[in-house]
């Protein structure tokens, strides 16, 4: 009898994050060899490299970039610190452009010194600040709501609901939203609000992982997709009945799996993308 062939990964893209002990230069020939179709770029990988360089280095070795992760952290509590909020976005922008990622993932910020609706004030200004050099960039702005585990330091966005509601309040095709089950996947609102965002054309883009039982680290304990409790095929195919067609972006923080062998890593990714997604 013969095997069924396996399905590609031309639609699965990897987070250099995932695989953290690699220089951007080992990530994007080990994803390339074997079959990923994209590459998401950590800014922390681009420090002491010519940007412009390393999309060069993706587009050659035939993979897509599908995003530079991450910019925002937009709350401040003083003058400077709402300008050294933007310089550093303005500068993510820039990055994109130079290496080609269409979008800037958003992990919007936080202050527990302050109420959460003024933190969510303070976003959406700073994003809206940053329309227009977004638009002369020719770069998305992605918002990606945290789970609200986060919401003392990381994140005031914490449901969809809530990201449709400020990227549909900003109006701008330069704003858009970044899925990931991770964040989003206890919320019993979630597959209407999936629905929302794409009819409103919002969705930009699809991270994938798994929340393993028992969580040990609420930060770097992120599960290979099917070592968990997240139905991720369930909720892709909503993304896609919503209209998306982007990639599958493997974000998985893990202290266990960073300790590990790396090829062994990717080699596990590659089978989960082909069998749990
Ligand atoms: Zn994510």
């Amino acid at each position: 009898m013969k095997a069924q062939p396996l399905p590609d990964l031309s639609r699965c893209a990897v987070h250099t994050v995932t695989t953290k002990p690699w220089p951007i230069g080992t990530a994007i020939e080990k994803y390339a060899r074997a079959g990923f179709g994209g590459i998401t770029v950590w800014r922390d990988t681009l420090v002491g490299r010519d940007p412009l360089v390393v999309g060069k280095q993706i587009r050659d070795a035939g993979l897509r970039n599908t995003a530079l992760v991450r910019g925002g952290f937009f709350c401040y509590g003083n003058e400077e610190e709402r300008a050294k909020a933007l310089e550093d976005n303005r500068l993510a922008l820039r990055e994109a452009e130079a290496t080609g990622a269409p979008m800037v993932v958003l992990v919007c910020g936080a202050r527990p010194e302050q109420s959460l609706g003024e933190s969510r004030e303070q976003i959406r200004d700073g994003i809206a600040e940053l329309l227009p050099e977004a638009e002369a960039r020719g770069v998305v702005l992605a918002i990606e709501p945290l789970h609200p585990m986060y919401a003392d330091t990381r994140s005031a966005v914490n449901t969809l609901a809530s990201a449709n509601d400020m990227a549909e309040g900003l109006d701008s095709p330069w704003v858009g939203l970044a899925v990931d089950v991770y964040h989003l996947w206890w919320d019993p609102d979630l597959y209407a609000q999936i629905r929302r965002c794409g009819k409103n054309g919002n969705l930009t883009a699809f991270h994938v992982c798994d929340w393993r039982v028992p969580t040990e680290d609420f930060l770097l304990d992120r599960g290979l997709m099917g070592e968990g409790c997240i139905d991720v095929p369930g909720i892709r195919a909503v993304v896609e009945e919503a209209g998306f067609t982007g990639f599958n972006e493997v974000e998985i923080f893990s202290k266990r799996r960073w300790e590990g062998d790396q090829d062994a890593w990717l080699a596990d990714i590659a089978r989960a993308c082909r069998e749990a997604v």
